[in-house]
């Protein structure tokens, strides 16, 4: 197969490049579930723009920068904040109904910043997005859409690529493409805990890294303070819309813990209100109270977590509701400039993936779809379908069956990856311990996995994982002192 553009992710990223892509050229969109199956999907609270008149671009600036501990690139923050409320007006004209009060959009508020400026659907705000823009995909005719297609390998050569080798329906196949854009989204499937779906195995980080990509800020996952505390994968969170709206933080004791630790209370940063909360669980569970609220307006406010928590027997105008930290997100990953443009020539990464520099070394809420929407907006200005597409060749893997010993081997590896990493790369981190233990076991596993000669999906995303864990602890073992949400002991 070859195309004008291939782009590898289904989520917010992917399907607003390949709608911009479509109109300079041929689309091969391929995504390794169904097209809903995103990190997008899951995606509550909303996302953040200048949209009020005592709100400005400065404002919005500053909250970004004071949450990724000043170590934000600022040229690619006043890129993406200037460019945001551009980015909701297209939404809107896609066909996303954010919610609004007699024709002005309604903006809720989240930890971190100082103003009220997300825009928001309910509580299901990513899923929404995903569906209009699931349909404005479809109906286009230059838009080929491939599902349950498994992207494995980039084809390069000299520093140039070529498209990518793929698993789809038992058979290995290269799509080759002038331009290849990397849109596969986040990690959280490295850790035992996280609110990331089963897509996020850093995919498209471990197959930029093979190409020749560089990667950074890889020691900066955010974790999420209110995930509910329920063992169930992923973990069901709790917005953090829920405090924007008055809910309070209580300790075992029934007392508020977080009016003593930041000025910002219980709407502090995450990176400090999920540390906070880690060590309060040492002493007993921790709970979100929001029962002060009318049960009409829970209900209306917050439809998908009021349901959830019923089904768990939570009446959130009644109860507390247990959480707990959880892996949420990747601030790093790889390198991009303004454009979206990676190391290897026609390969292009934008969303959760990249590492454009926004948020530094904490996400400030809700900026995550805000950076996906705004970048894949912003490059396709200026890019080409390019006219010399040069067919190489490239060696076919043979492929395991998944229920292979191979296939067995790589998902007990996976459980270990996810283990380890929550001991050595969570919260807090010992960095003694990640140089003597944890990045010595990854090395182990890695090594297991070399020795698997066949593959297939299960095998390639555990190396994948066991990769970029490696890229994490690496880079977390490097950094001497606490940062952003890199916290060391
Ligand atoms: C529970 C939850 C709530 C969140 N709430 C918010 C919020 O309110 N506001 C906000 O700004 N951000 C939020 N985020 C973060 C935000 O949703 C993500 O950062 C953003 O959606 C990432 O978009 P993306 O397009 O980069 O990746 P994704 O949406 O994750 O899409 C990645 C796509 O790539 C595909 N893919 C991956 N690997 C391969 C492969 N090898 N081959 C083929 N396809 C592949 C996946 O199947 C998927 O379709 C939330 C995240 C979670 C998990």
């Amino acid at each position: 197969m070859q195309t004008n553009f291939l782009v590898i992710g289904s989520g917010i990223s992917g399907l607003n490049f390949a709608l911009h892509a479509a109109k300079k050229g041929k689309v091969i969109l391929v995504t390794k579930k169904k097209l809903i199956d995103s990190n997008t999907n899951y995606a509550q609270g909303g996302i953040a723009a200048v949209l009020d008149k005592t709100d400005d671009a400065e404002k919005h600036i500053n909250d970004t920068i004071e949450a990724g501990d000043f170590h934000n690139d600022k040229k690619a923050v006043r890129f993406m904040v200037e460019n945001s409320a551009e980015a909701i007006y297209r939404l809107i004209d896609l066909g996303v109904a954010f919610e609004k009060d007699k024709n002005k959009l309604k903006l809720a508020k989240e930890g971190g910043h100082n103003k009220r400026r997300i825009a928001y659907v309910g509580d299901y705000t990513g899923q929404e997005i995903e569906r209009i823009l699931i349909k404005r995909v479809k109906e286009h005719l230059n838009i080929k859409i491939i599902e349950n297609c498994f992207a494995l390998k980039l084809i390069t050569h000299r520093k140039t690529c070529y498209g990518s080798q793929v698993i789809h329906r038992n058979q290995v196949d290269n799509i080759f493409a002038d331009q290849t854009i990397l849109a596969t989204g986040g990690i959280g499937q490295i850790y035992s805990n996280t609110t990331n779906p089963s897509i996020a195995t850093g995919d498209g980080i471990a197959m930029a890294v093979e190409a020749g990509c560089k990667t950074q800020d890889m020691e900066f996952i955010q974790f999420h303070p209110t995930a509910l505390d329920k063992q169930i994968t992923p973990r069901f969170l709790i917005s953090e819309t829920v405090r924007g709206e008055g809910a309070k933080l209580l300790n075992s004791k029934g007392q508020r813990f977080m009016t003593k630790r930041h000025k910002l209370k219980d709407l502090a940063p995450r990176s400090i209100v999920a540390k906070e909360i880690y060590k309060e669980l040492e002493d007993g569970p921790v709970y979100l109270d929001i029962s002060h609220k009318d049960r009409k307006f829970l209900k209306k406010r917050f439809p998908k977590i009021y349901a959830k928590l019923r089904s768990y027997k939570i009446d959130m105008a009644k109860d507390h509701i247990p959480v707990t930290p959880a892996a949420h997100y990747l601030c790093g990953g790889v390198k991009t400039d303004l454009n979206g443009r990676t190391k290897i020539k026609n390969l292009f990464a934008f969303g959760e993936v990249t590492r454009t520099g926004v948020h530094g070394a904490n996400r400030l809420a809700s900026n995550s779809l805000l950076e996906a929407l705004v970048f894949s907006n912003q490059i396709i200005k200026k890019l080409k379908p390019s006219k010399k597409l040069k067919i190489i060749t490239i060696d076919r893997p043979t492929l395991s069956l998944k229920t292979s010993k191979e296939s067995l081997l790589a998902k007990r590896l996976r459980k270990e990856i996810q283990k380890l990493m929550w001991k050595y790369a969570g919260i807090v981190r010992d960095r003694k311990l990640i140089k003597k233990e944890g990045i010595p076991a990854i090395k182990q596993i890695l090594q297991e996995l070399s020795h698997i000669t066949s593959t297939n999906q299960i095998i390639a995303e555990t190396t994948n994982l066991a990769q970029t864990a490696l890229l994490i602890l690496t880079s977390a073992k490097k950094r001497r002192r606490t940062l952003g949400c890199h916290f060391v002991e």
